[in-house]
Formats: structure tokens, sequence, C-alpha cells
């Protein structure tokens, strides 16, 4: 990422972002549990203008054999972009972008697995960008951690993926497609909020000393609101989901539940922090 000539003016005079956004302020964001019959956990997410689904299966047999270790589970995410998702038509398939992402999810998830419990077996995690507008890589990881949860896999924390970066020579949060385009850096991140550990760490341009603790400060304080909202998301999916088979097996019995109202299970958050 390098700064361009020609460049819009990214910061307004009125010390917003072009989209109206503070410094330190999230898209909007949604997080959907369990959207999908066959995986064994999935999650959907729109965050900003970026929409992906993240489907689990597993812990599995692994094919090819030779990929089998004897001690843990392999975790193979696979990230793909679908040709539909952004302006100009992508070229399907993999490419080394992709293969990138691919690798380095996989290993981002290998450290929050508890990968121990399972040996030869794999816990495959695909991540579907139905539509690109910067950030896919950390919604992707973001749904895919809610997917894995929704799949029950043993986990030491949810993973959060969040980027900051530079963009008129200001750290800004969460950068849409324009900020990325044309700003000078961009550091995504994978963090696990109960510790803040970070787990996946890339940089794009160049960040001085304190813009990096910056960066870096916008990008944890903003972890715990997104786990927040991946709590939620499978809290919504489960109180839905317990209602339910209560309501099930009370009726076997010939008893109806009265309504109480379950939570809703779309809910737009308009994550500032
Ligand atoms: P991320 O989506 O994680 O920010 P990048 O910084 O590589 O990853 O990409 C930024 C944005 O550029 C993507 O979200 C997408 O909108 C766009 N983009 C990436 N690859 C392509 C491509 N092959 N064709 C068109 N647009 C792309």
């Amino acid at each position: 990422m390098s700064s361009v000539s020609g460049a819009p003016e990214l910061i307004r005079a009125d010390g917003l972002r072009l989209d109206g956004r503070k410094f330190d302020e999230l898209r909007p964001l949604r997080i959907e549990a369990n959207v999908l019959n066959r995986a064994d956990g999935s999650a959907y997410i729109e965050w900003g203008n970026n929409k992906v689904l993240a489907a689990v299966y597993g812990p599995r047999e692994v094919h090819p054999r030779h990929l089998q270790n004897a001690a843990r589970a392999i975790v193979q995410a696979k990230y793909n972009m679908a040709a539909f998702s952004v302006s100009e038509r992508k070229r399907p398939g993999p490419d080394r972008r992709s293969q990138e992402i691919t690798k380095v999810i996989s290993e981002a998830f290998t450290n929050v697995v508890f990968v121990d419990q399972f040996p030869r077996t794999t816990i495959d995690c695909y991540m579907e960008v139905l539509q690109a507008d910067a950030g896919t890589r950390c919604a992707a990881m973001t749904a895919a951690s809610v997917a894995l949860a929704d799949a029950g896999i043993p986990m030491r924390d949810f993973l959060v993926a969040v980027a900051s970066g530079r963009v008129g020579g200001k750290i800004v949060l969460d950068l849409n497609k324009e900020e990325d385009n044309f700003g000078e850096a961009d550091l995504p991140m994978g963090i696990a909020p109960r510790t803040n550990e970070v787990v996946l760490l890339q940089m794009d341009g160049h960040l001085t000393y304190d813009e990096f603790e910056q960066a870096l400060a916008y990008n944890l304080q903003a972890a715990q609101v997104i786990a927040k909202i991946q709590r939620e998301a499978l809290l919504r999916r489960y109180a839905v989901a317990a209602q339910e088979s209560l309501a099930e097996s009370l009726s076997a019995r010939g008893i109806d539940l009265p309504s109480t109202g379950a939570p809703s299970s779309s809910t737009g958050i308009n994550g500032g922090i």
C-alpha cells in the first residue's frame, strides 16, 4: 500500500473520515450464527460493505491421508473471493493473495483451537467473500471464529480480527475500500480478546513506532467490541434453539410454552468504540 498521487482527500475539513466516521469508529457490524444446515457450524457477517459466509466441518478424517498429524488436528482454512464480490469481475479460483490469506488464517486458528484433543483429524473452515470492500480477511476470520464455536469446536478463546492503518497522515480504525486504496498503511491483526494475545499480524506500508502503538491500541480496543457482537450472535442463536427444544419437549407432553418474545435473530449494530 502506498500513497497515490491524485488520491482523494481522505480526511474531511471537519476532521471526520470520508464516510463520516471518527478515527476510532468501526463500520456497522452484524453477525448471524448457524445460517447453513449442512455445515457443522456456520456464520454470516456483514461488516460495512463486506459480506462473508463461513462454514466449518469437522473434526473429520483427513484427505489426503499423508496430511494427517498423529499428535493433533490440522486446521485447514480456505478463503475465497467470489467472482462477483468486486465491481470488476474477479478471476475465479485461487490466486496468490487468497493462498496467502488462507495460510495465515489457518495458522491463526491453529493457535486458538485445542488441536491436541483431536489427533489425526482435520477441522475445515471455508470462508466465502460474497461482497468485498476492504478488510475481508478480518471479516472472514471474525465470522469463521463464530462458525467454529457454532460447530462446538473447543477453543481457548474467540478470534477477533480487525485492522487499523494510516490514512491522510492519521491513524484510523477499520479502513474502507477508498482508505485501503489511497491510504499509506494497513495493519490487520488477529486477536484473542480474553488475553489480548495477537495471533496474526500483517503490515502493508510503513508506520512509525508511535503510529504502530496507536494502531495497536485501536485494534485491541475494537477487539473487545467485536468479541461482544460475536458472543451475542451465538447467544441469540442458542437462546432460540433452547426455547424451540423446550417447546418441543413440552408440547410432546401436551403443554404449550407461553410466548416470551424470543430475542431477535437480526440486530444491526454500529460499533463505534
Ligand atoms: P482485505 O480485503 O483483507 O483488506 P486486501 O488489502 O488485499 O485485503 O484487499 C483490499 C480490497 O481490495 C478487498 O477487500 C477488495 O475489495 C479489493 N480486492 C482485492 N483483491 C481483488 C481482486 N483480485 N480484484 C478486485 N478487487 C480486489
